[in-house]
């Protein structure tokens, strides 16, 4: 796994993802290497290292409006919202994973 893998290959189309939705900052799309039957990862489009690194808080809200839209778009009820900083973060770019197993 690359150090930023967002950057490095979804957000330049070196790998082509499945978008389920896009807003002028943000991009949703299903995870390239699914842990869960619906996993889907949602994520800035300017890199930003993760959620200490966030300065305007105005990302994290247009985040968790596009978290909701797909999260009834898709009609999940039950789903997990899952954020990791340093350590526990696979790609240095923040992103928020939706998962569900329903
Ligand atoms: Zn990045």
């Amino acid at each position: 796994m690359p150090e930023d893998f967002y950057c490095d290959f979804a957000l330049n189309n070196k790998i082509e993802v499945e978008k389920i939705k896009e807003t002028e900052d943000v991009l949703a799309f299903y995870h390239t290497k699914p842990s869960y039957k619906i996993h889907i990862v949602v994520i800035p489009k300017l890199h930003i290292d993760n959620l200490n690194s966030v300065g305007d808080l105005e990302i994290i809200k247009e985040i968790f409006m596009v978290i909701k839209d797909v999260a009834e778009e898709l009609n999940l009820k039950d789903f997990k919202v899952i954020n990791n900083n340093g350590k526990y973060q696979d790609s240095k770019h923040l992103h928020f994973h939706v998962i569900s197993d329903n």
